[in-house]
């Protein structure tokens, strides 16, 4: 996100325009005036107290040293038999599943390891703010497929366009922040299809697989010719509802996942040994957690969506995720980014432009991001605030 033209002294150039994300920014925002943050994507409840007391558990068993460089074996395993019974895909816990912290390092990791300097890296946009700086990280260029509103598709043509000879992956986020989109079976295809017919690696970014509303999830890694060729990414943040754990992991054949692990092994090594532990139980705990949680989350949606519209602003329902998009301009704004810095100050509330997920930064410029994983008395009074806008 390149948004800031000031150069920052002493940030690499690779870095220049990353200097600070919009998460921390508008989060900051919120701290400072005491907004209503519906900015960064965290719920402002604790996941399972089951699960919590698994951590605690674990910390007074001492398992509070390194955990081993590839993660706690009960979390791979777990990992494994999650992605058996809720897809059918079979990882060897022994050398197919890395654990890294957060989905974040697991991007970073990938990146890192299987790019070359000037190497291309497709990405659908408006993308996540992450895999811009890590691509850039990498010295890799993005190359961004726009996605069109209101139902945030692109056509063959469109991936068609963006790979040149330099591409070496693509990076597809499903469900989709910051549009809650769930890619459909056909666009599967079209990217499983590109994959294979340009030999591109697919790093698939599926943090969000359980928070899904309407439709269900499909990882690419499923589709015919793809799981020698994908490495899939997830987390325990948004799952469980414990986005401070940053307990990640990365799926794949056992030379990407070796490849990845490389470069993982000089970023932390290991991390959050306690909580590994206790998100192995709970993603041994099957799918009680999260089924329930997407029900919540789903009731949520619907009242921050319907509470936007019935303000004036034209709202993308999302089918997934924490967030949904809106549209400012029926309020009488145009540029997101300047309604986002004043929204604090006009009535007490903190949204993300979307503009901060395109390469363009004048891409999604009317749009903003509001998140609803919050109590439904936060968000009827985050509600009531924006009513002030009218
Ligand atoms: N990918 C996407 C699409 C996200 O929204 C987030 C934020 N949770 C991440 C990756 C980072 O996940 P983690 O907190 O596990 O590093
Ligand atoms: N994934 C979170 C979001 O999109 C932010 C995480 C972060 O701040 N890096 O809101």
């Amino acid at each position: 996100m390149r948004r800031v033209m000031e150069r920052a002294p002493y940030l690499n150039a690779r870095l220049q325009g990353f200097a600070t994300t919009i998460f921390d920014e508008m989060s900051s925002l919120a701290l400072a005036t005491g907004a209503i943050n519906l900015g960064q994507g965290f719920p402002d409840t604790d996941g399972p107290t089951d699960v919590a007391e698994a951590a605690v558990a674990a910390i007074r068993a001492g398992h509070n040293q390194y955990a081993p460089g590839l993660g706690v074996p009960a979390l791979r395993e777990a990992v494994s038999e999650h992605q058996r019974a809720c897809y059918g895909l079979e990882y060897d816990p022994a050398t197919e599943v890395l654990v890294t912290a957060g989905a974040t390092e697991a991007l970073a990791a990938a990146l890192l390891s299987l790019c070359e300097v000037g190497d291309e890296v497709l990405v659908f946009d408006p993308a996540y703010d992450a895999y811009g700086a890590v691509a850039a990280m990498a010295g890799a260029r993005r190359r961004s497929v726009t996605l069109q509103p209101p139902d945030w598709h692109f056509s063959a043509e469109d991936l068609e366009a963006a790979v040149t000879a330099r591409t070496r992956l693509v990076l597809l986020n499903s469900p989709h922040n910051p549009t809650g989109k769930v890619m459909s079976g056909d666009e599967l295809e079209l990217v499983a299809r590109c994959c294979t017919e340009h030999d591109l690696v697919a790093v698939t970014d599926e943090v969000y697989e359980h928070l899904v509303f309407d439709g269900s999830h499909v990882p690419l890694a499923s589709l015919p010719g793809m799981r020698e060729r994908t490495l899939t990414i997830s987390s325990s943040g948004k799952t469980f509802g414990f986005t401070g754990w940053k307990v990640g992991w990365a799926c794949g054949p056992a030379p990407l996942v070796h490849a990845v692990r490389t470069a993982k092994q000089f970023l932390t090594y290991a991390n959050a040994t306690p909580f590994q532990h206790a998100v192995a139980e709970a993603l041994a705990a099957g799918t009680k957690y999260f089924d329930q949680a997407a029900i919540e989350l789903r009731a949520r949606r619907d009242q921050l969506c319907d509470g936007l519209a019935a303000l004036g602003f034209v709202v993308f329902r999302p089918a997934a995720t924490y967030f949904t998009v809106a549209d400012i301009t029926p309020l009488g704004f145009d540029d997101g980014l300047d309604f986002c810095r004043r929204l604090p100050e006009r009535c007490g509330v903190v949204a993300v432009p979307l503009s901060a997920f395109y390469e363009d930064p004048a891409g999604g410029a009317p749009l903003v991001r509001f998140a609803f994983c919050k109590r439904p008395e936060v968000l009827d009074a985050a509600l009531e605030r924006l009513g002030a806008l009218g």
